[in-house]
């Protein structure tokens, strides 16, 4: 399978002269099987660059969301393929607090969009899960699922293929203030021997406290889930709306060392907005 990154901000999109090395589009990373089956990790602003290649396909595409917070959704109405006819797109809503699994098309009603989803000429399916089905199957994927951390809560994700593992975990706050939904422990089994872990590194220590229990990670917290899953690869994401590329290069930097002080063989970097990666 092959992984590209086409969103990696949280909160809101980040246009400007310091945000161009890492990419200033939210959330979206596209996982293209080699059966041929695309999934789309949730449909932040990113998801509008993607529409342009897979608009020249016709197979089936499967997003899978984390969440409805509108950083997760706010592309779907920029996704090409929507508008295009009996094109067959599956949704996969996250484990909200609220049971609101159309609200990517609620976005699209009354004043907030000039087109209606009832317009969008796409076959568009909402596939909701039983609450206690966490593990299901998309082309020759395996995928499984598991509460997050955070307010409202949402899903992460792990795709597995032959034995090749990527985990999605994103919006989540391995140390909430509140009560967790999913303890450390329990994603560090979720994640387990990933050859990359992709998780919500948003925040430095120094962010803290101020931004105790807005639902993301501290980036040392991800170092910490990365080395006890034995994960080979750690991408930071979600980056701060504040954090300039500078910025996050000294997150990496930082990351690096606490990594070289754990003698750990771990890689990490900063996901990257068109970084590809290649998995047997
Ligand atoms: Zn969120």
């Amino acid at each position: 399978m092959r992984l590209t990154f086409y969103g990696v901000r949280g909160s809101i999109p980040t246009p400007g002269a310091d945000y161009i090395r890492y990419g200033g589009n939210t959330a979206c990373v596209h996982v293209a099987l080699k059966d041929g089956t695309d999934i789309v990790l949730d449909s932040g602003t990113g998801i509008r660059l993607l529409g342009e290649l897979l608009i020249q396909k016709s197979s089936p595409i499967h997003i899978l969301l984390s969440h409805n917070h509108w950083d997760h959704i706010q592309g779907f109405p920029f996704f090409m393929p929507i508008y295009q006819d009996g094109r067959e797109i599956n949704i996969y809503p996250g484990q909200t607090l609220l049971n609101e699994p159309t609200q990517i098309l609620q976005q699209m009603e009354g004043s907030l969009f000039p087109v209606p989803s009832a317009a969008l000429k796409a076959n568009i399916q909402i596939q909701t899960l039983h609450t206690d089905q966490h593990k299901f199957a998309i082309g020759e994927a395996s995928i499984r699922r598991l509460p997050l951390n955070h307010p409202g809560r949402g899903s992460a994700y792990t795709l597995e293929v032959g034995n090749s593992k990527i985990a999605y975990i994103t919006d989540n706050e391995l140390y909430p203030p509140y009560k967790k939904e999913t303890e450390f422990l329990e994603f560090v089994e979720f994640a387990r021997d990933a050859d990359l872990l992709i998780h919500d590194a948003q925040y430095m220590v120094s962010d803290m406290p101020k931004k105790n229990g807005w639902g993301h990670s501290v980036a040392e917290e991800a170092v910490k889930l990365a080395m006890a899953c034995n994960a080979k690869k750690l991408a930071l994401y979600s980056h701060d709306p504040e954090r300039t590329d500078d910025d996050i290069d000294n997150v990496v930097t930082h990351c690096k060392e606490y990594i070289a002080v754990a003698e750990s063989t771990l890689q990490v970097f900063a996901s990257t907005e068109g970084q590809t990666l290649d998995f047997n």
